[in-house]
């Protein structure tokens, strides 16, 4: 039966903040639900509405069906629950709209309505949250054990064997389709490779903290610990706190607000604002969420003031090397030879963070890098967290396009700042045959550059 919403939800009590992590559409103050004025100039913008056409299936149409909801016109049913999954939460119409809706508040308290409502609730889905969002990405030690044990697997020749016997025909279908993209995870993670505190290279200007992610750490840890050389490099003491917690991104968009607030306030216990003149994230996805825990944290009185701090300190690295004027490689240190690179834009930087210019600056300025744009380099690449996994054929239609366009430049080098970009476009490339194109983090080129610099001294 399809539940009513009714005065007596427990979600429905009334907000005191907008911004505040609420569980229900009817808790959200009235007016961020009444700021869209159905101008329509979000739809061209909209992966999913380009994709069918249909209303329904636009920012204008799904913020029409999230107040109706609230309005109690209308019932949280599996139709509106797909529907809120269908949206990739790419925040390209927030860049469009002309009305500033704020279209993360709205679709964050829509998908934790529908996990509230229990109207897509399964055994199998609620094991498999419970898993993941509520004991794996809660507790890192435990999360660096199956990334080493998937390592292993991987290197020890288990993953080929398998691979190569078919026993991959045996795994549930979803899985078996899902089993080529499994991510390489590294030798080493950030905390083998980058040291509690990197002295800065010369005068130190700035003392910084280094956030290494979750999945960042165990898959992209070179990443990590590029960006700890080129900081230094840039006169900032890097801190590195040995154990980090999941900023609670996948956990905030993915409807489990309670486990969003826990991973919020264990970040801030972690990293004490006030001792920082920044706090650096290197993936998108992550910052643009970490950069809202003032919001989220909006009425809790033991951490609203911190989580404010918190925010006005966390920058993209990009952005902060720009900021802070980051040294330009000297000539002749950065490629070989001359490369073609283009630029992805990961939807939570130029739309969530709206830092588009910062990644491009630090591209030109490595000798040797010829940066050509792509068509749509602010359209979604299908990655949008777990949407390949919630939506399979949108995101590899997003995944193609996306593919074509890169192609078109002629690039031998992809580059983009989110691990899901990453892997979605490393992904695809590999599905395609094509082994000509890598895909790389911009801060990675400059850090090769520098250590190039630094041989040669
Ligand atoms: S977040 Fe992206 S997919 Fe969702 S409504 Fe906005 S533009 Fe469309
Ligand atoms: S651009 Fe903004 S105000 Fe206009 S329809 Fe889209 S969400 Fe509403």
């Amino acid at each position: 039966m399809t539940p009513r919403l009714t005065p007596d939800d427990p979600g429905a009590e009334s907000s005191a903040h907008p911004h505040s992590g609420k569980t229900s559409l009817a808790s959200l103050d009235y007016s961020v639900l009444q700021q869209c004025m159905h101008c329509g100039m979000c739809l061209p913008t909209c992966p999913t509405y380009a994709e069918t056409g249909r209303e329904r299936n636009s920012p204008r149409g799904r913020i029409a069906l999230m107040r109706a909801v609230a309005d109690r016109e209308l019932n949280v049913t599996t139709s509106f629950a797909e529907e809120m999954s269908y949206c990739l939460g790419c925040l390209a119409c927030t860049t469009a709209c002309p009305a500033g809706v704020d279209y993360t508040t709205l679709l964050e308290t829509a998908r934790a309505h529908v996990e509230s409502s229990g109207i897509t609730a399964t055994p199998k889905r609620t094991f498999v949250r419970w898993f993941t969002m509520g004991w794996l990405f809660k507790k890192p030690r435990l999360l660096r054990l199956a990334g080493r044990l998937l390592w292993l697997y991987q290197v020890t020749g288990f993953q080929r064997a398998f691979r190569k016997l078919r026993l991959t025909s045996l795994l549930p279908k979803r899985i078996r389709e899902l089993e080529p993209s499994t991510p390489k995870i590294q030798r080493h993670f950030s905390d083998t490779l980058i040291p509690e505190i990197t002295l800065a290279r010369g005068e130190k200007r700035y003392r910084v903290a280094l956030l290494t992610g979750c999945v960042q750490d165990l898959v992209f840890s070179d990443v990590n610990h590029a960006t700890a050389q080129v900081l230094a490099e840039n006169g900032c003491e890097v801190v590195t706190p040995r154990t980090q917690f999941c900023c609670g991104s996948l956990h905030a968009h993915n409807g489990d607000q309670e486990n969003a607030h826990i991973l919020a306030r264990r970040q801030i216990d972690t990293i004490d604002p006030e001792r920082f003149d920044a706090i650096i994230s290197n993936a998108a996805g992550c910052g643009s969420h970490l950069k809202h825990y003032d919001r989220l944290l909006a009425e809790d009185p033991r951490y609203a003031a911190r989580a404010k701090a918190w925010s006005l300190k966390v920058r993209d690295v990009s952005e902060w090397l720009i900021e802070i004027g980051f040294r330009k490689p000297h000539a002749g240190t950065g490629a070989t030879a001359p490369h073609i690179v283009t630029y992805h834009e990961a939807c939570h930087l130029c739309h969530g963070q709206k830092i588009s210019k910062q990644p491009r600056e630090i591209l030109r300025a490595i000798s040797n890098v010829e940066l050509r744009e792509c068509a749509e380099s602010t359209w979604c690449c299908g990655s949008a967290g777990i949407y390949n996994i919630t939506q399979p054929s949108t995101s590899a239609w997003l995944q193609m396009r996306k593919l074509g366009h890169l192609k078109a430049t002629g690039a031998t080098l992809v580059t983009t700042a989110n691990p899901g970009c990453h892997l979605q476009i490393e992904n695809g490339l590999r599905a395609t045959g094509d082994t000509q194109i890598e895909v790389v983090h911009p801060v990675v080129l400059l850090a090769k550059a520098y250590r190039t610099e630094i041989a040669r001294r």
